[in-house]
């Protein structure tokens, strides 16, 4: 059966890549997800990163000056000690600024009240150029489709390990992140290009990206320019605090 599933998803990528700029159409969710392999659990050591002196700060736990909502209005969510929390269906909120190629670092928290199971369980997300998905999700001890676990480009590849702290303690994400690029009539010349480090382990090693982050399309690259970092509201109480990014 799931090799029945990759084929035909296999087939579709073909098509897609055939067909630049164009969206497939929809289909059934569960065919892109993928179920094998596990990753490994790794517990991992401490981490911390205050921002090097050349960094952009986003958020240092005070306000919300560079970020606005992805509806344009002011972000709803809620700050307290030093943390901004999403505040479930007020919706998604992003950088003002927008970027290119970019170190990101970010520290985020499940809520440590457990509640609700697989995607359901402290699921947000970072999406680079408002399109392309850093999954966020509670994955301790928590089954899901490994393309949809913390660490994972969302429904595209599977983290190298499970890196993930317990539901309420803070994580962080370090990503190299380096924008697709587009010649002058819209093709894709080079994909996006992803490295990430959670709680400090690798678990995306320079890979690829296939396109945007799709939930129920293959993905298909569509051209764009600089665009903010945006973070998802997945009706979670997902916290974040401590963002910079360095421009490269
Ligand atoms: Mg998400």
């Amino acid at each position: 059966m799931i090799r029945k599933v990759y084929f035909f998803v296999a087939v579709l990528m073909t098509w897609a890549n055939c067909n630049m700029a164009q969206k497939g159409p929809t289909i059934d969710p569960k065919l892109t997800e993928m179920w094998e392999p596990v990753p490994p659990v790794v517990t991992p050591g401490q981490t911390n990163a205050m921002p090097p002196a050349d960094a952009i700060v986003l958020f240092d736990g005070t306000s919300f000056n560079n970020w606005v909502g992805n509806d344009g209005q002011a972000p709803k969510w809620t700050i307290e000690n030093g943390a901004m929390t999403v505040k479930p269906r007020t919706g998604g909120i992003k950088s003002k600024q927008t970027f290119g190629d970019i170190q990101l670092h970010i520290e985020f928290r499940s809520p440590a009240e457990v509640k609700g199971e697989g995607q359901g369980r402290g699921n947000s997300g970072i999406f680079f150029m408002e399109r392309y998905e850093l999954q966020v999700l509670d994955s301790y001890d928590n089954v899901t489709y490994p393309n949809g676990q913390a660490g994972s480009v969302y429904k595209q590849h599977i983290p190298l390990v499970n890196a993930s702290r317990k539901p309420g303690e803070w994580q962080t994400y370090d990503v190299i992140f380096m924008a697709p690029v587009f010649t002058e009539k819209g093709t894709l010349k080079t994909p996006a290009r992803i490295t990430v480090f959670h709680n400090g382990v690798l678990v995306q090693n320079n890979i690829e990206l296939r396109g945007p982050t799709e939930f129920n399309r293959i993905p298909v690259y569509e051209p764009h320019g600089k665009a903010g970092i945006s973070l998802q509201d997945h009706g979670d109480l997902v916290s974040f605090r401590n963002i910079w990014v360095r421009e490269l």
